[in-house]
């Protein structure tokens, strides 16, 4: 339970004062849901006010305050062009104030003839005149001290104004309460930091609260190292149970090809994990066609044999239809029964699945996320392995782990290569394995960035290429601010390309599709029967045809460096030479240039990666769009370079003391995972 404390910041926005329906759209769009989200919407910049008694002594360009007096009203007639009152500073200096819209009432109001008010807004020169368009305040003279001389600005959406986001802003922060010191008294004196009160209200109030901010970030990142700890304390109290298999399985699998040195090694690092009764919790970190899927297989086989169940969780269920396919194709002839169950089975189906789980005749399961819902129950899962993991966070990996009785071993499997310090705020101390050789024969993909304007030629190349008897992908970018924007860009070009190449060479998938309909046009891609496949990003990881060797991805620069080099992997699969196109639209910025240039001189995952984090920051890396649990709000990626180091050596300090959280100073670090939301960490150290 949330201590009565914080209850204040756990109030929902629209309950404070002032919000109306009006508010609660943008409100949400901002995700600014509570109280606590508003009161860590720390400003993005500031307005400085330039107080004069003259328009002389002002600069253009700056906010200023001073005093006016309106002396006519020039309204133009039409309803586009502006209102403007015409107005003199005290030495009779000439300055217009210029209002946009229909509504003449207001200003007239705002400045009755011949009266003085103080004025602030950014002074601008129009032609020879001065001008303040729209001013941010007007008020009567006894008022003017009211008006800090500075003011944070905040992250806006459409339809809320920056003074109305101050407001809701000061009252969320007015609602925070003292809360005890859960930093170590020693790292806060070092730092100079001010306690967790005062640094809130200092960030919202003082341009230059470095160490205020510091602080924020900090307990942030403290309480995703802590949450990493509890987990991992967790896991490891639980005993596992040793899995130790007889070879009996491995030994009758036909492999087209010999593993790898990397794979081999990595095969003997996770025996060696699965074999002790401390569960296993180890990252697989390979590139893209590294060979990961047979890593997961023999782990999977080594689990069957000494007995136990083993589930196999994918990302989508594109990739998890395509890992059952290959799971049953290289398991065929052995006597291991495969599952699938994604939300698409229902029904008996379902029905058939759950109780073949329960009662251990079905020996390995793959699936999406509905492999852990309430209703599965396993016999005795003995391995998770989890694909792709920067889509799940730390509460899925809860849930799956605690489908057993005993944890189970859990092999964690990602592409995307991240950075140390990534790692660590993501996965927390987690054993490491790499898959860093690739098989044999694979050549460098052959990367283009072609601006396009080209189309034509673009086209026409594509057209050469699968007229060669070759497949291609063509992946549309997604498209935001629209509902279903990025199926329909999709469709559209499916539409084109169809008209040239013919209806029955190319398909299209997207998000928005059936499942069976996906399913029967990824089966007739990877069939050849389909030459071009037009697709949105649902194709991004995992998809597996050899024979597509043309990747053309529209609108480049719109996606994530590791994105597009997890879009590239889907060719240069087999052993023919592949091509990669980024197409990307006119007036590139440096960094955008600079991103595809990049992905066109190197196909190392690890360098696109910690390029990446240089020229876009951490968010783009972890994969903004669904990673939850893993997004910080306060800390930037700077911040988490510079303060992980401390935060991890703090919370692992704490925990090596007080791993029950029942010292003052461990009540204090519920408080701060409460804070950021760290629920199901605490829900651990509940249940021991
Ligand atoms: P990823 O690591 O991206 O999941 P996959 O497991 O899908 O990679 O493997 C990519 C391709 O490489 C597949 O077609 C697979 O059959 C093949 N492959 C895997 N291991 C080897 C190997 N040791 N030698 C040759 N080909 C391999
Ligand atoms: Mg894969």
């Amino acid at each position: 339970m949330r201590p009565d404390i914080l209850n204040p910041l756990f109030t929902e926005s629209t309950a404070l004062k002032g919000v109306g329906a009006a508010l609660a759209k943008p409100l949400e769009r901002l995700g600014l849901l509570r109280a606590v989200d508003l009161a860590f919407h720390l400003p993005v910049s500031w307005i400085e006010r330039q107080r004069v008694r003259r328009l002389s002594e002002a600069e253009t360009g700056r906010m200023v305050g001073l005093v006016l007096t309106a002396h006519d009203y020039r309204a133009s007639g039409t309803a586009r062009a502006p209102f403007r009152v015409q107005a003199s500073d005290e030495a009779g200096d000439p300055v217009n104030i210029v209002y946009f819209g229909k509504n003449s009432g207001w200003p007239r109001k705002l400045f009755p003839i011949g009266e003085p008010r103080f004025v602030s807004g950014r002074l601008d020169r129009f032609g020879d005149d001065l001008q303040i368009v729209h001013p941010d305040h007007v008020v009567e003279l006894g008022e003017a001290g009211v008006i800090p001389d500075r003011e944070p600005v905040y992250g806006l959406s459409e339809g809320i104004t920056n003074g109305r986001m101050r407001e809701l802003v000061h009252q969320a922060v007015a609602r925070a309460p003292d809360l005890p010191e859960w930093i170590e008294p020693g790292l806060l004196a070092r730092k100079g930091w001010p306690g967790w009160h005062e640094a809130l209200n200092a960030a919202h109030e003082d341009p230059v609260a470095r160490a205020a901010r510091e602080r924020l970030a900090y307990d942030e990142i403290f309480a995703g190292q802590l949450a990493l700890m509890l987990l991992r304390a967790s896991t490891r109290r639980r005993r596992g149970v040793p899995v130790v298999g007889d070879g009996s399985l491995r030994a009758q699998l036909k492999l087209p090809f010999e593993p790898t040195g990397a794979q081999r090694r990595v095969f003997g690092e996770i025996d060696g994990d699965m074999a002790q009764s401390v569960p296993m919790l180890r990252l697989l970190q390979g590139d893209v066609g590294s060979g990961k899927t047979l890593v997961a297989v023999m782990a999977l086989l080594n689990a069957v044999e000494a007995g136990g169940q083993g589930a196999f969780l994918a990302p989508t269920e594109i990739l998890a239809r395509q890992h059952y396919a290959s799971l049953q194709s290289m398991l065929a002839g052995l006597p291991v029964n495969v599952a699938i169950l994604t939300g698409r089975e229902k029904g008996k189906v379902r029905e058939a699945t759950l109780m073949g789980l329960a009662d251990g005749s079905i020996h390995i399961l793959v699936g999406t996320h509905a492999i852990f819902q309430q209703a599965v129950t396993y016999r005795n899962l003995a391995l998770a392995i989890i694909d792709e993991q920067h889509r799940f966070g730390v509460s899925q990996r809860l849930m799956l782990t605690a489908k057993a009785e005993r944890a189970p071993h859990l092999l964690v499997m990602t592409a995307t290569p991240i950075p140390r310090t990534l790692r660590l705020t993501q996965h927390g101390d987690m054993d490491v394995s790499q898959l860093d050789e690739m098989p044999p024969g694979r050549q460098p993909i052959d990367t283009r960035v072609i601006a396009d304007d080209r189309m034509e030629e673009i086209v026409a190349a594509l057209g050469r290429h699968i007229g060669s008897g070759r497949q291609a992908y063509w992946v549309c970018p997604l498209v935001e601010q629209s509902e279903d924007g990025d199926e329909a860009a999709a469709e559209a070009r499916a539409k084109i390309l169809q008209a040239r190449f013919g209806a029955d060479l190319v398909g299209v998938v997207h998000g928005r599709m059936a499942g069976a309909e996906k399913d029967a046009v990824m089966e007739a891609f990877a069939a050849g029967r389909l030459k071009l496949l037009v697709a949105t990003t649902v194709i991004e990881v995992g998809v597996d045809v050899p024979n597509a060797t043309l990747m053309i991805i529209e609108a480049a620069e719109r996606f994530g460096l590791a994105q597009l080099h997890q879009l590239r992997g889907r060719v240069g699969r087999g052993d023919q030479r592949s091509f990669c196109m980024l197409l990307h639209g006119p007036h590139l910025s440096e960094t955008a240039k600079a991103r595809l240039a990049l992905m066109r001189d190197t196909n190392d995952g690890f360098r696109i990666a910690e390029e990446d984090l240089e020229l876009r920051g951490a968010g783009e890396i972890l994969g903004t769009r669904q990673s939850g649990d893993q997004r910080f709000r306060l800390a930037t990626p700077e911040q988490i370079q510079d303060l992980l180091g401390a935060a991890h050596d703090d919370a692992r300090l704490l925990m090596d003391r007080d791993g029950g959280l029942s010292s003052p100073r461990g009540e204090a670090a519920r408080t701060c995972l409460y804070l950021f939301e760290r629920d199901a960490a605490i829900a651990l150290l509940a249940s021991g």
